[in-house]
């Protein structure tokens, strides 16, 4: 069996995707007809980023032009279809409501929310994959927008809305801005993960740990060299959901040195592998795994990273005892 072949059989969950990240250019060209929108003449190189400024300019556009349920539903069944292709077992989705109401007042993120969780069980049912979803809050939009995102969730309960995220620009509104917010996410049972480590240092991670209490950090490349750093991250049993193809575009990793992730293992840290927001960064799930593997990550440092993306995820403890023992056998036969 080929490396590929073997990768794409591998149990595997992904559990930092944004949903407005994995629409296709294909795809976002027949919404944005729909929605009567201004479409770029080459809305393949709108997609073809090459740094954090022409990433930050695609997906403001994109987002601009996402505005109806059918949107998100579309571009959430697409994705899962395309996963389960990828022996993606379980995805989270990470969704930003703020920025439907930023940028679409009329739109009712809450109607959105049913959109998606109806084609995630759409999906379940047609091949067995399971998602859910995280509301990404932003950082930028303050404190008051992070509520509106929690009440959000306590109305969408029952539309599998596993927790909450921190997004944005994590140097200019630090995590202190958000306790409240993420005490109150805590106290409803919503679970908690937050970008940090990605363009702010060290401290902004051990400030999503200390003070947000998140259970898993995106990014994390910051805690690179910093034994101290990575002790309290294994301590708190902190996962990294490491995204090195994202990393790689936007320069938060940009050195020539190897990404961090394997350091991150080493000191015995839950390392997850993501995609971030795949459609821009020219990867895949898969994609990311085959890098690894292509680096010279062995099978069992492999297979770990695929372990830690179950057991870290926000799904229940049921689900993920099936799909570890899935991994097990999957381990055994190969
Ligand atoms: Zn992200």
């Amino acid at each position: 069996m080929s490396v590929r072949d073997w990768l794409r059989g591998l149990p595997k969950a992904e559990l930092h995707v944004h949903l407005e990240g994995t629409v296709t250019p294909e795809l976002y060209t027949r919404i944005a007809k729909r929605n009567g929108a201004q479409i770029p003449k080459d809305p393949r190189s709108l997609f073809n980023c090459h740094d954090f400024g022409s990433f930050l300019n695609a997906i403001v556009t994109v987002v601009k032009t996402l505005c109806r349920p059918q949107d998100f539903a579309d571009i959430a069944a697409e994705y899962l279809v395309q996963s389960r292709q990828q022996g993606v077992r379980h995805v989270e989705f990470m969704f930003s409501p703020a920025s439907i109401r930023h940028f679409h007042a009329e739109a009712d993120p809450a109607v959105i929310a049913t959109a998606i969780h109806e084609e995630c069980r759409r999906a379940k049912a047609a091949s067995g994959i399971s998602s859910s979803i995280v509301f990404d809050m932003v950082r930028n939009l303050g404190e008051d927008a992070a509520m509106m995102d929690i009440d959000l969730a306590i109305k969408c309960r029952n539309l599998g809305v596993a927790g909450v995220g921190l997004g944005g620009d994590e140097r200019r509104f630090p995590a202190r801005d958000f306790v409240r917010v993420f005490e109150r996410a805590q106290s409803i049972g919503l679970r908690r993960t937050v970008h940090a480590g990605e363009t702010g240092d060290s401290a902004s991670i051990v400030d999503a740990v200390e003070l947000l209490r998140a259970e898993r950090i995106g990014h994390g490349v910051a805690a690179a060299g910093q034994p101290d750093i990575q002790r309290r991250l294994r301590e708190l049993k902190v996962t990294i959901d490491a995204c090195p193809t994202s990393n790689a575009v936007t320069g938060a990793w940009g050195r020539v040195t190897p990404h961090p992730l394997e350091e991150f293992m080493h000191a015995g840290i839950p390392v997850s592998l993501s995609s971030d927001d795949p459609s821009f960064f020219g990867c895949s799930l898969l994609g990311e795994y085959e890098a690894l593997a292509e680096q010279g990550f062995s099978n069992a440092q492999l297979a770990q990273i695929a372990r830690a993306s179950f057991t870290s995820s926000f799904a229940d403890e049921k689900e993920k005892r099936i799909w570890l023992s899935e991994l097990d056998a999957y381990l055994s036969q190969t």
